[in-house]
């Protein structure tokens, strides 16, 4: 049977600050979304990471389906109004336009596709995120789906021998955002020179090579500040990722997490700090937003999905928290100074930006040392 998982997620406020969404709000949306339940949905299930409501979905309409977007959509704007009634923090702050025009791309929402043809025991990885930025997926998806140190079925797995085909995008490029398609193996120094800078490049889908048409991974790269033209909250990407089999297994995808890399966001959207690994449902953390991921596992037949294995729940994980927790702990000592703060050019819609201009009045130049020439002393 061929399906669309569909993972749109928003934040339209949360309690006390950017922490979680109120369950009067959760169950707006989620009213809304039972809906189409059997209708024009097959399946779907509503969690939060942090702050942001995630609406996963199963249908048959593939992906971009206005239908499909426009049911996210009106439950996000019909959940806003209780936000707004309750005074919710940063109430409706995803929801950057006004009119629905067939897409939730390019309003405020994130959002992760796949369609597939059902394989008979269909599993399937949720990514959800809170506190960070496009790229945050950057260094896991590529040491799970390029790095036989992390992904031994790259050697053990004919299925999996011939690599993958990663989809990059430019977020930052000035003619908007621009597409590079590049094979893993033998373009890995390429894909890693580019997935390093998880501010601007971030894997937006992964293909089998062995299948063709399987895609195995797509993540969200929508960049809010692109559309808003101004800082309004991280971008917290969702992302749907197929495992077993013909893809890295389920287990493989731990190590790669269990890192614990830096990346931007945390409070302000102006930090970095290492991405947490947590269960799904947790609030965002009072210890400066530290970026958080959940990963929900799973089965899926007919379109019809399980309840899911939360994926980061296992005793395992409170070693692996409390090791990314004291790497955290250890750069919030160096407050302000980079790389604790994110690069200038990350903060330009910050007020930083307008502070600096301030100062431009105040330098002198020194004609001295201006006159003399580099290297001549
Ligand atoms: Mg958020």
């Amino acid at each position: 049977m061929r399906v669309t998982v569909s993972v749109i997620k928003a934040d339209i406020g949360a309690i006390g600050g950017h922490t979680i969404p109120s369950a009067e709000v959760l169950g707006i949306v989620r009213e809304r979304v039972e809906r189409e339940h059997g209708k024009l949905l097959i399946d779907f299930y509503i969690c939060h990471a942090g702050d942001d409501i995630a609406i996963i979905m199963t249908h048959t309409r593939g992906k971009d389906s206005p239908d499909i977007h426009q049911l996210a959509w009106d439950a996000f704007n019909k959940a806003t109004v209780k936000a707004k009634a309750q005074g919710l923090y940063g109430a409706g702050q995803d929801l950057l336009k006004d009119a629905f025009s067939g897409n939730v791309r390019g309003l405020g929402p994130g959002s992760a596709e796949i369609e597939l043809d059902e394989r008979p025991s269909e599993a399937l990885m949720v990514l959800l995120s809170d506190k960070c930025g496009p790229g945050a997926f950057n260094l896991p998806l590529y040491l799970a789906f390029t790095d036989p140190m992390y992904s031994p079925g790259l050697m053990l797995s004919e299925g999996l021998h011939d690599g993958f085909t990663l989809h990059i995008m430019d977020m930052d490029h000035t003619e908007g955002d621009r597409l590079i398609v590049l094979n893993a193996p033998e373009r890995l120094y390429d894909i890693a020179a580019l997935l390093r800078d998880t501010n601007r490049y971030a894997i937006e889908a992964i293909w089998s090579r062995k299948f063709p048409n399987e895609q195995a991974a797509a993540v969200g790269t929508t960049r809010l500040r692109n559309i808003a033209g101004r800082y309004v909250g991280k971008d917290d990407p969702p992302a749907v990722v197929r495992v077993q089999k013909i893809f890295p297994a389920t287990e493989e995808f731990g190590p790669a997490f269990a890192v614990g890399a830096f990346v931007g966001g945390d409070t302000r959207g102006s930090h970095n700090l290492p991405l947490m690994p947590v269960p799904v449902n947790t609030p965002a953390s009072t210890f400066f937003c530290c970026p958080m991921v959940s990963a929900l596992g799973f089965s899926m037949h007919d379109g019809m999905l399980t309840a899911p294995s939360d994926l980061f729940a296992d005793p395992f994980w409170n070693a692996v928290r409390d090791q990314i927790a004291l790497k955290a702990m250890e750069m919030r000592r160096q407050g302000f100074f980079e790389p604790a703060m994110l690069p200038m050019s990350e903060l330009e819609y910050g007020g930083i930006v307008a502070r600096l201009r301030k100062l431009e009045q105040e330098f002198v130049v020194r004609k001295e040392a201006a006159k003399t020439p580099a290297g001549t002393e």
